[in-house]
This record gives structure tokens, sequence and C-alpha cells, in this order.
């Protein structure tokens, strides 16, 4: 079948109330952006949905991908579009359509009708049934089921008609760029990657952090989240990712301070610096892949302890999930194969062998005291020599 168009259907900006159309504008443009790479499609907004109309010799593959990344795309359907209203054209297309698009015909279906444009002459009802009786005429095998159809075939009248019968599903959410900015820590593992995309899919434009300790952590593993924030840009915006040398203030951390609070202490400087790009950045809160009991450094009281810190909220979309439904969701969009692969992590190579499970924060506080001004140096060098890449 050779689609010419496409029909988006929205579901949550559907229910906004006065300002709908800055949520369908923000979808049409994010639409626009992520096929205008593939060519020159036409997107406009009709009426409650977005109609796609795609350029000569458009590649269907690329385009249903493209779609498929886009938040705030419930759903799309490849349509067949009817220029020439009259009634026995009408029924002729979806005869066609039909004839084309479904080799073997023996299913049920069940004939929908929209009608946008109240004035056409003939009523909702009266289509469905016409046009029921034609294709039962024409195609022996098919049979009629109004309650469970094996398909809908839906026709939309409206200044033109639409033909299709095809939702392929999309990654809903909402439109990227209506719900301000947030900084993700960005780690090599396979749970920050999840929850960038969680917080993304809520239309939140994301910028990410990761912290290496070269030359204890390696360029493969720089590489690695670098690879990350492409997989994840596939459904986002650009994303500018800031890569932080915190070799120097790991090691300052691991000379002066009790070694079984190692990670707490690494966990809350690489919140206080991830703050100061956030900041920089006009983003309204962090993003972690922190989810409860999963570690030592993830435990109530240490993230009690980590979160002390912070000024601005932090958002760990993965509080409540088990490692292995976080595996589900990082298959689901990608970026598991990458995460996996065996590269050091700066947490890794520095951590205790017994690390506390149940901190104190005033003993916390207390062994930061042990680090002299020194570490505030060691903070302004990190962040002045943090490299920036735009991914
Ligand atoms: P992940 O799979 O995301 O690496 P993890 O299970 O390894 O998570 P931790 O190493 O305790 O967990 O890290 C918890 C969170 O802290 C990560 O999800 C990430 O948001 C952040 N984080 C940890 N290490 C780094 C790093 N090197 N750079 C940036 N963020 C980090
Ligand atoms: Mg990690």
């Amino acid at each position: 079948m050779n689609y010419k168009a496409f029909l988006v259907k929205y579901a949550e900006i559907g229910v906004k109330g006065n300002n709908r159309h800055i949520f369908e504008k923000a979808l049409r443009d994010r639409i626009l952006q992520k096929l205008s790479p593939l060519g020159d499609y036409h997107v406009v907004r009709e009426q409650g949905r977005i109609f796609i109309e795609c350029p000569d010799g458009y590649d269907y593959e690329d385009t249903v991908e493209a779609l498929k990344h886009t938040f705030g795309v419930w759903g799309f359907s490849p349509v067949v579009v009817i220029e020439q209203m009259d009634w026995e054209n009408l029924v002729e297309s979806v005869c066609e359509y039909v004839g084309q698009c479904y080799e073997n015909k023996n299913f049920t279906f069940k004939i929908e009708a929209k009608r946008g444009d109240k004035q056409y002459p003939i009523t909702s009802p009266e289509i469905c049934s016409k046009l029921g009786e034609a294709l039962l005429k024409r195609f022996l095998d098919l049979r009629v089921d109004v309650h469970n159809p094996e398909k809908r075939i839906t026709l939309e009248v409206r200044k033109r008609a639409y033909i299709y019968s095809e939702t392929i599903k999309g990654s809903g959410g909402m439109p990227i760029g209506t719900a301000g900015s947030a900084m993700l820590l960005l780690s090599g593992g396979i749970d920050s990657p999840v929850a960038g995309y969680q917080i993304a899919k809520r239309g939140v434009v994301l910028n990410a952090v990761y912290f290496h300790a070269p030359p204890y952590t390696s360029e493969r593993a720089k590489q690695k989240v670098v690879d990350l924030a492409k997989q994840l840009s596939k459904y986002t915006d650009t994303i500018r990712l800031y890569i932080v040398n915190f070799t120097k203030i790991q090691m300052e951390i691991y000379e002066t301070c009790p070694h079984e609070q190692l990670t707490i202490l690494m966990r809350r400087f690489m919140m206080r610096i991830a703050q100061i790009f956030a900041e920089k950045e006009n983003c309204l809160g962090l993003v972690t892949g922190e989810s409860i009991g999963q570690v030592a450094s993830q435990t109530m009281h240490s993230l009690f302890a980590t979160n002390a810190v912070c000024t601005m909220p932090v958002y760990r979309p993965l509080i409540g999930l088990d490692k292995e439904e976080i595996v589900v969701a990082a298959k689901k969009i990608g970026t598991y194969e990458t995460s996996i692969l065996p590269y050091e992590d700066c947490c890794t190579i520095f951590v205790a062998k017994h690390p506390v499970t149940h901190p104190n924060l005033s003993s916390i506080e207390k062994s930061e005291l042990l680090l002299d001004e020194h570490i505030k140096e060691l903070i302004t060098e990190a962040v002045e020599s943090t490299e920036l890449i735009i991914i």
C-alpha cells in the first residue's frame, strides 16, 4: 500500500483546557523537527488531530520510526486521502483500499464513520451501513462484527476524506519543551538513561552531566555515556552533555575521609556540581536513576544524606521500580545493550569493601569538615575544566 499521509492522535493534550493550543502547537513543531531531516513533510493541525503529508519518494519505515520517537504522539495511522468527495468515489476508494491493504480477506470488520463536515449529505450511520454492504458484496470472505471486529475500517469525512484501518502505537507523554528543563546525572549504567527517558516523556528538556575519573576510567567508558546520550536524544531535543573530571575530588575524599562513607560523600559532591550546571542551563531540577534499596548508596538513609546538599528538587522516576522492571524499560527504549558494556564507572573504582548503608547525616557532615578549603579549589577547577558536548 502506498500511503501519502499520516493522521496523528494525541491523548493527554486533548484534555488540556485553555492552553490546549500551546500543547498542540508544540506537538506539531516537534513532529516537524523529527521529520525534517527525512524530507519536506507538511504537518498541520486539523480539528483535534495532526495531519502529516509526506513528500514524494519518502521512506515509510524511517517516518514510522521518527513518529514512534516523538513524545506527545499517542498513536498514528497511515491514511489514504480522497479529494473527490462524491459518494460513488468514496465507496470505490474504500473497496480499493481493502483490496490492496489485505491480501487475505478472511476477517471480521466494522466500519467507523466520522463526519467532521456536517454538510455532507449522508449521515454517519448511513455511511457505515452502505459501506459495509458494498464491502460484503465485493469481498465474499469478509464478515461484519460490530462488537469485536478484527479490523476497524475508518472513513473520516471532512473537507477531504481519510481512510485508515491501522493505528501504530506512539510513545505517549507530552511534547518536549512544554515542561521546563532538567539536569540528568547520566552514568554508564542501566538506570539513569531510563530515568532520563521517563522525565523527558513528560515534556521536559534534558541536559546531562557525567563524572569520570581519568586515568582510572577509560575513554571507552566516556564514549559509552556519549552513546547513551545519543540514544536518548532520539526521543529528546539536543542534549547538552557536561563531562566533569572528578579524579582530583575523588582522590582528595579518598585520602581524607573514612572509606565506608566514600560513595555517599562522592554522591554529595556530584549533586553539588550537577547543580552548578543545572543553574547555568536554567534547569528546574536534577534527575537520577536511584531506586530505594538497590545498593548501599540508595537506602532511604543514604538518599537522605545525599539529598541534604541539594537546593533544587531531585526527580527520581525509578524510585519504586525493581531492577528487573528497569531492565525491561531499558530494552524497550534501546539503551540496554550499550549500558551493559563492561566499562568501569568512577563510583565503582573508589568504592569501599563495606560501605555504610545507614549513614548518619551529622557523621557525614563531620567527615566533610576534614576536607579543608582545598576542596573548593578542586570543585572550581573541575567546573572550569568541564567539557561540553552537544548531542
Ligand atoms: P546507573 O545504572 O544509572 O549507573 P546505579 O545503579 O549504578 O545506576 P549508582 O552508581 O549508585 O547506581 O548511581 C545512582 C545514580 O547516580 C545514577 O542513576 C546516576 O543518576 C547518578 N550517577 C552515578 N554515577 C554517576 C556518574 N559517574 N556520572 C553521573 N551520574 C552518576
Ligand atoms: Mg552507576
